[in-house]
């Protein structure tokens, strides 16, 4: 359309987002896998072993500021691409590592980032097998943009999708909400607020296994950018359900509830970077729930509530006095700039 133009809302992973996604980038590229949108592609190959599949995915990382409690854009980038294999059950393999540096970047601050990625990569058994490095003029880039694509082999027999949510199963988040983009926004030159929150950023891969060896999983998903807000709509919309989650069973750490009351925000709408929502049959919880608690990345896992053969895409809350609110997807009108 003549005259419209991009705005942050549009980066923000909630509707704005959505909406360039299906109404401009699908149909430019008619893709059907694109279509599916999940957190990686699962992809035939030649020469696959017979079942299993090839997961792969993308990602760029603009984070201010590139260091911050818990993390650090080298960091970032590793987690974000192997957590995105991880949703599709995939064990994480290679990745790929493309440089946009702005002039003048200091190399000490480039080799903390590097030793970042080789520390992460190499926790998440993934190895860093081609890259590329752009530089452009001083004040064209904040520092250094990431972008890293990864592939994740997806064994024989694993089907954990977006859009594979049942009637009946629960709902279950690996720990509490919000710390990542609280972290990253109390870093901001502008704030005064010190918040004693560390990110969450963490490779996901390991924990996806234990829960896997435990039991079945339907759906996986990470809530990054849009929090677990977005993650519920989507998953509720992919899978055809409607989900109805308890507000208080959500963890959401005291520093982060008194961050979020301080600025109005909801802290299920705060991007987390080592945080995951499952699905899984009920009869599987109460095993699949151990073995998140059972790992240093799910001790505080939390039963937060089920999926119903409702209408499609709704999802409940309900509050603490016992009324129901619908959870609306957020519009991408937040904090901008935050992975
Ligand atoms: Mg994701």
């Amino acid at each position: 359309m003549a005259g419209k133009v991009i705005t942050m809302a549009h980066g923000g992973g909630g509707s704005r987002m959505l909406d360039l996604l299906r109404e401009t980038v699908f149909p430019a590229l008619g893709e059907e896998v694109l279509l599916e949108a999940e957190d990686a592609a699962a992809l035939a190959f030649p020469g696959q072993e017979p079942g299993s599949r090839l997961a792969y995915t993308t990602d760029s990382f603009v984070v201010k500021p590139l260091f911050f409690p818990g993390g650090d854009i080298g960091k970032l980038a590793v987690c974000g691409t192997v957590n995105d294999l991880a949703m599709r059950g995939a064990r994480p393999l290679y990745l790929t590592l493309g440089f946009i540096l702005e002039e003048g970047l200091s190399f000490q601050m480039l080799e903390k980032v590097l030793a970042s990625i080789g520390r992460w990569a190499g926790e998440a058994g993934a190895r860093v097998v081609a890259g590329d490095t752009k530089v452009v003029e001083r004040g064209a880039a904040d520092g250094m943009y990431v972008n890293t694509s990864g592939v994740g082999l997806i064994p024989a027999g694993r089907e954990v999708s977006i859009r594979g949510a049942r009637p009946g199963d629960v709902l279950l988040v690996n720990g509490c909400l919000g710390d990542h983009e609280a972290s990253v926004i109390s870093r901001r030159e502008d704030f005064d607020f010190r918040l004693d929150v560390e990110s969450d950023c963490a490779p996901l891969n390991g924990l996806v296994e234990a829960m896997l060896e435990a039991g079945e999983v339907h759906a996986l998903r990470d809530p990054t950018r849009g929090g677990l807000a977005a993650s519920l709509k989507e998953m509720a919309f992919s899978s055809g359900l409607s989900l109805e989650v308890a507000e208080e069973d959500i963890p959401v750490r005291e520093g982060v509830r008194a961050f979020c009351e301080m600025l109005g925000l909801d802290p299920l709408f705060l991007a987390n970077e080592g945080k995951l929502l499952a699905a899984v049959p009920e009869k599987e919880a109460h095993a699949v729930l151990s073995a998140m608690r059972g790992h240093p990345l799910g001790r505080e896992a939390a039963l937060i509530g089920r999926a119903a053969a409702g209408r499609k895409g709704e999802v409940s809350i309900i509050t603490p006095l016992g009324s129901r609110r619908l959870l609306r997807m957020p519009s991408g009108e937040h904090f901008p700039r935050i992975c």
